[in-house]
């Protein structure tokens, strides 16, 4: 059994691997990739957030959820849909 210090420690140590995989490939302010120019997740994001996550979809889509909450606060002029659709309707059911 472990303890409450051991799984914080390896919560962040799962966070601090799947921020540096994504590392470059991170949103700007509207929302498109700071590296690739294309809408974020970009396919390079895509892939190293499935990989981060290991199979975690509802931490992912939770994950997601917060990006999706601050990019309909940045970008008040585009339809929901579409920013609901770019940033979570990629995730595949099952991984
Ligand atoms: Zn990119």
């Amino acid at each position: 059994m472990i303890g409450p210090q051991m799984r914080w420690e390896r919560f962040a140590a799962r966070r601090r691997r799947r921020e540096r995989q994504a590392a470059g490939h991170a949103p700007a302010e509207t929302y498109d990739c700071r590296e690739c120019e294309h809408p974020w997740p970009c396919p390079q994001a895509r892939l190293s957030l499935l990989l981060g996550f290991e199979g975690d979809r509802i931490g992912l889509m939770m994950y997601l959820g917060a990006h999706l909450a601050r990019a309909l606060q940045q970008l008040p002029d585009t339809h929901p849909a579409l920013i609901v659709g770019q940033i979570l309707h990629w995730v595949p059911r099952r991984y």
